[in-house]
């Protein structure tokens, strides 16, 4: 089951360490779903589809500024790189897509069973983190 992510909260889901975002065009409707998840302490790797799916590209990420690197063109590639170019402009995400979680905390993974935790999608231990 899907929740939303608000889009003021995507950056820090993007590097929290385990996510599984699912983003949705408002034009469209068409969804794709991405799992970001922390390989060390300067990488993130970014999956298409379930948490089997293909490399799309790594962000590194040490101090402030994440970069997202690939050598895909790939339409999911694309629409990768829109979302993170993006991430940290509000109005145009609210625009144009809805951004949501599938019910596991976005930095550990673990199933969220809490509303509170579920509305933040972050468990009770994450949530100091982020
Ligand atoms: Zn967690």
């Amino acid at each position: 089951m899907n929740h939303e992510i608000k889009p003021e909260n995507l950056a820090k889901a993007l590097i929290a360490g385990n996510a599984m975002i699912t983003v949705q065009s408002n034009r469209t409707g068409v969804h794709k779903t991405y799992h970001i998840y922390r390989v060390n302490d300067t990488y993130l790797r970014v999956k298409y589809g379930a948490k089997h799916g293909k490399i799309l590209g790594n962000i590194r990420y040490v101090d402030v500024d994440p970069i997202f690197f690939s050598s895909r063109s790939d339409e999911e590639t694309r629409a990768f790189e829109w979302l993170f170019r993006n991430q940290f402009n509000i109005k145009k995400l609210s625009e144009q897509v809805k951004l949501y979680h599938d019910g596991s905390c976005l930095r550990c993974g673990r199933r969220l069973t809490t509303p509170e935790s579920i509305e933040s999608g972050y468990g009770p231990k994450c949530i100091k983190h982020v």
